[in-house]
């Protein structure tokens, strides 16, 4: 524990290499954009994740510095400034070079057991005891980090899933320390979830992914990415949620990221 405190602490004050800079100012606008303090933070975020997280590639993929660095900014902006433990329950990525398959398990009545394949973005794995990966479909991670501002993020999203882990379960709530804060945010998010699953039955345009109606998990994910990525749309549309979100991630990016940042709205589902 000490000695992996120690480790970080020197990680983060290393220096980041100019070639995963030079990737970052192209291919991600945010990473740009960001005050110096906090470029800096995340630059010590970035080398501390490559250096305790695998990045694998699946299905011939081949992974370089340019795969590992777009994903590590990615999942690391929800770090910034608050405290963590750097995604604890996370020790892979998987990278697939395009969509891939995902297996899921419904039972239905009578306790019907029904298994079926449907192609994937993204996913993240959660188990109590041993966690699990993000798996990542690459076109997606790049797409994501390219536009700031429509309010998909792949890596987000999929990283939002095991911030909401840390609680111990996926549930749409992350770790929040305090069970009168826990109350107010479950009734909180279910409350927006069923604002947002009337918007999308009255194919309404919305701020946040309709996607987001699924579960309380999902709304989270989308809510994560909206915040970072709509700040503005969703402070105007859905100023309580974005000020639980602000309580937790302990920045506001439709002040202090955002200055002549779009806040259109309008989006359709996923
Ligand atoms: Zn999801």
């Amino acid at each position: 524990m000490l000695f992996r405190s120690f480790r970080r602490r020197r990680l983060r004050r290393g220096d980041f290499p100019a070639a995963w800079d030079a990737i970052l100012r192209a291919e991600m606008p945010l990473y740009a954009r960001l005050p110096e303090p906090d470029r800096r933070e995340l630059q010590g975020w970035i080398r501390v994740f490559l250096a305790e997280k695998y990045v694998e590639g699946c299905r011939g993929m081949v992974v370089d510095d340019r795969v590992r660095v777009l994903i590590a900014a990615q999942a690391c902006v929800l770090l910034l400034r608050r405290a963590h433990d750097v995604f604890p329950g996370m020790r892979t990525v998987l990278v697939y070079p395009g969509t891939f398959m995902g297996r899921a398990r419904t039972t239905g009545p009578g306790g019907v057991v029904t298994l079926s394949e449907d192609p994937r973005l993204g996913e993240s794995w959660f188990t109590p005891i041993a966690g699990g990966p993000v798996v990542l479909s690459w076109p997606e991670v790049v797409a994501g980090a390219a536009d700031a501002h429509d309010g998909r993020n792949v890596v987000l999203h999929e990283f939002a899933h095991q911030l909401d882990a840390e609680s111990g379960e996926m549930e749409g709530m992350p770790w929040l320390g305090n069970l009168d804060r826990a109350r107010q945010w479950r009734t909180l998010l279910a409350r927006e979830q069923r604002r947002l699953g009337a918007q999308a039955w009255a194919r309404q345009p919305t701020v946040l992914n309709t996607y987001g109606a699924q579960s309380p998990a999902e709304f989270f994910a989308v809510a994560v990415e909206a915040y970072f990525e709509r700040s503005a749309a969703l402070r105007a549309h859905h100023p309580e949620l974005y000020d639980t979100l602000r309580a937790y991630f302990e920045i506001d990016p439709a002040a202090e990221w955002e200055r002549g940042g779009t806040a259109a709205a309008g989006h359709g589902a996923a």
